[in-house]
């Protein structure tokens, strides 16, 4: 199929017409994600060079002027930008100064070689050349980074850089398949086919990426809905939920499942000695020892207030109660402000051995148990733990026995 210039020419201005509008409104839409801010900038680029260099072409034959060198080095930026956005995506380096400078080198030689009688050829030579690397780049950084990672986005991404780098390959070798020489991919008489090479990349790769960052989006709201704001543990919502879930794996396999509720010691006077932002600080300081005392496969939540709670999978009400030591030693490590003291915790330490039979009942008893044994740890003195096995428990119906108390520390100051 050979469509002629003109024709070509007007259909590309239609097509980055569309393509540029949409990209506009994805800055906006796609605001909360970095990656999907430069992807949707990167394309608003893409799209206005694109414009640019149909609206040159159908002026003069073969895109040549100041208005194709423009939408060249306009194109170039574009996609550089995008490839950016790939790799803030990923967390990976994203050598910004680097990219910048590749853009500013591509520049200089557009400029620098207008003059020259081989000019145009060479300008375009380095643009394709420079696209082409960026496209592999893309592909390479997808593919490497993107690994293991479940996303509909990603692979419609990876099928973008591909034809795009068959698209910018195929333009950068066009002499050597017996063509006069290098042309701007729309201004391409040996093979009108290749026009709609960018033009799949463009559109697949605009929609790749948008679904990417709003993946990205939805994922980052997900965890905001799990996490308590002030401590960064789950919140009480996303603990009951982990929570029912250990009960069902405890249903399957038996393994021992214990429990931990952990409430901070005369909390309300530390409040109301230093504040409520120290109070909050303190709170967060307690979180930090939580999260740091606990195995991986361990779940800590805010339960509420000054509560909190850690499920401890295939751990006995023993081994949770070395986690019990842990936190009381590391808690009493955080020194209250101007010198008074330092914070402490109780801890009820319970183990789920059966009860209602549903999981919801099953939770319910657990988390009972471990509460029943905090009130004692209270009772007793705080700053220590008790095992509920060790009381009278008529959630589980288990024998009498004298709390165990972890015996209290020398509270000095
Ligand atoms: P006990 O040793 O018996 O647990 O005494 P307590 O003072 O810790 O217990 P109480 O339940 O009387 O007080 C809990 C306090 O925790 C009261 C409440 O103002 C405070 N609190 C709850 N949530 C927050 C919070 O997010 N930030 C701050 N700063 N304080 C909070
Ligand atoms: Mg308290
Ligand atoms: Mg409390």
């Amino acid at each position: 199929m050979h469509l002629d210039q003109q024709t070509i020419a007007v259909v590309m201005m239609v097509f980055f017409c569309s393509t540029l509008v949409i990209a506009a409104g994805l800055v906006f839409a796609l605001r909360a994600s970095e990656a999907g801010r430069l992807w949707a900038f990167g394309h608003v680029l893409v799209s206005a060079a694109g414009l640019a260099l149909a609206l040159s072409a159908a002026g003069a034959a073969g895109g040549s002027g100041h208005l194709g060198t423009v939408g060249a080095a306009a194109f170039v930026a574009g996609w550089l930008v995008i490839y950016r956005g790939v790799r803030v995506y990923y967390g990976v380096l994203a050598h910004p100064a680097a990219l910048a400078g590749a853009g500013v080198i591509v520049m200089g030689l557009m400029v620098g070689t207008t003059g020259l009688p081989d000019g145009p050829q060479i300008a375009l030579r380095v643009v394709y050349g420079v696209l082409a690397l960026v496209s592999l780049a893309t592909f390479a950084t997808l593919a490497r980074a993107g690994r293991g990672r479940r996303s509909i986005g990603a692979p419609l991404v990876l099928v973008a850089s591909l034809v795009q780098l068959a698209g910018f390959s195929h333009a950068m070798s066009l002499p050597a398949l017996g063509a006069a020489s290098v042309t701007l991919f729309f201004a391409n008489p040996a093979g009108s086919g290749w026009v709609l090479a960018p033009l799949i990349a463009t559109l697949l790769g605009l929609f790749g990426f948008t679904v990417m960052a709003m993946e990205q989006i939805v994922a980052h709201n997900e965890s905001g809905a799990r996490v308590d704001a002030l401590t960064g543990l789950l919140n009480r919502g996303a603990l009951e939920m982990s929570a029912l879930g250990l009960v069902a794996r405890w249903q399957r396999d038996g393994a021992p499942l214990a429990c931990l509720v952990i409430d901070i010691d005369y909390f309300k006077q530390v409040n109301d000695t230093f504040g409520h932002h120290a109070g909050d600080a303190v709170l967060r300081e307690v979180a930090h020892a939580l999260d740091n005392s606990r195995r991986a496969s361990d779940v800590a939540g805010r339960y509420g207030g000054e509560e909190f709670c850690i499920l401890c999978p295939h751990t006995d009400e023993q081994q949770a109660s070395a986690l019990a030591n842990r936190i009381l030693r590391k808690v009493r490590a955080i020194a209250l402000p101007a010198g008074q003291g330092h914070a402490s915790v109780s801890i009820g330490v319970a183990q789920l051995r059966g009860g209602p039979g549903s999981k919801e009942g099953l939770w319910r008893t657990l988390f009972t148990d471990a509460d029943r044994a905090l009130y004692h740890a209270k009772e007793h003195g705080r700053d220590r733990y008790v095992l509920a096995s060790s009381m009278a428990a008529p959630a589980t119906a288990r024998a009498l026995a004298p709390p165990l108390l972890e015996p209290t520390p020398d509270l000095a100051g």
